[in-house]
């Protein structure tokens, strides 16, 4: 059982929604097993609240927040500073409260690269990859993977053009890589998926048991690794087909879990206590 005094310092983290997250339950526990005088949780802020929700993170003086859907790139305006990764990834989803100064970090990429080394002893560097999506995460994946040194990235999208601005914005950072963008159903996209060394999944097709638009995991060579960020309590279809053709793959807890270990370093100024979150979030 937690115990708190006067001393006690508070961490949370703003969402809408946020009842669901799995966070509260990962970093309190990693608190406890490092024995920190501290409590982290949950904030349901809604847009309209965000700005005086940031402005209440100096008033109370909280240690820092995680963000989440739908804040993670409407908190940037509101903070004092943004870190270079952040910045080019266009969102952050950890303030750290530096004596009244907030800086915004995204430690989302972080833990992508975690989770593929941890969960599927994959090394980016120099590998084919294919990713799904282009929203929030997927910026935070193409950062991180193309910082790993990535040599072709395939970027497809429902919303083609979504995926060509991406590409756009993102080829001049990283000459090393080569980057292309297509639509879902495009050829372009089958021949890429044949050759990829990996898949990415960062769209949220599965979250609710809705299968992918297209054929996916089937145009993948068998030596072919699959990381679906998307995590449910089951397994989504494209985790289903995934298994069956006995692949290499792991959902996103492991990248939940890496995210937060990275988080609580920057809070904190220690690693939490080993695959601590990882147990809390088991399935
Ligand atoms: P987002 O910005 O809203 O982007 C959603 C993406 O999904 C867009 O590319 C969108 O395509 C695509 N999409 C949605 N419905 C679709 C459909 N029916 N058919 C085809 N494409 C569809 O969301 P996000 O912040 O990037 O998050 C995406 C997922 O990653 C979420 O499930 C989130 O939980 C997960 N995530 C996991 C972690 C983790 O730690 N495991 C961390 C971050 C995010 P359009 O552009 O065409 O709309």
């Amino acid at each position: 059982m937690m115990q708190f005094d006067g001393n006690t310092k508070v961490l949370g983290i703003f969402g809408d929604p946020v009842a669901h997250s799995l966070s509260p339950k990962m970093q309190n526990a990693a608190i406890e097993a490092a024995g920190i005088n501290a409590v982290y949780v949950p904030f349901h802020i809604r847009p309209e609240q965000l700005q005086d929700a940031v402005e209440a993170i100096r008033a109370i003086g909280l240690l820092g927040v995680s963000v989440t859907v739908p804040h993670k790139e409407a908190v940037m305006p509101f903070l004092d500073e943004i870190d270079s990764g952040a910045q080019l990834i266009g969102a952050v989803n950890t303030v750290v409260n530096r004596d009244g100064r907030l800086i915004g970090y995204n430690t989302d990429g972080l833990g992508l690269l975690k989770s593929l080394d941890q969960e599927l002893g994959f090394n980016p560097h120099g590998k084919k990859t294919v990713l799904f999506g282009a929203g929030g995460a997927a910026r935070a994946a193409i950062v991180a993977l193309a910082q790993s040194g990535v040599s072709h990235l395939v970027v497809g999208n429902r919303t083609a053009e979504k995926a060509e601005r991406l590409v756009r914005g993102f080829s001049g950072h990283f000459p090393g890589t080569s980057f292309s963008a297509t639509s879902l159903e495009s050829d372009l996209l089958q021949s890429a998926l044949a050759e990829t060394d990996l898949l990415v999944n960062t769209t949220t097709i599965g979250l609710h048991g809705e299968a992918f638009p297209v054929r996916a995991i089937k145009s993948l060579s068998e030596s072919a690794s699959f990381y679906d960020m998307v995590y449910t309590s089951g397994l989504t279809p494209l985790q289903s087909d995934a298994q069956g053709r006995g692949l290499n793959f792991t959902d996103g807890r492991g990248m939940l879990a890496g995210q937060g270990e990275e988080a609580f370093r920057l809070w904190f100024g220690v690693q939490p206590p080993d695959k601590i979150m990882h147990s809390q979030i088991a399935k």
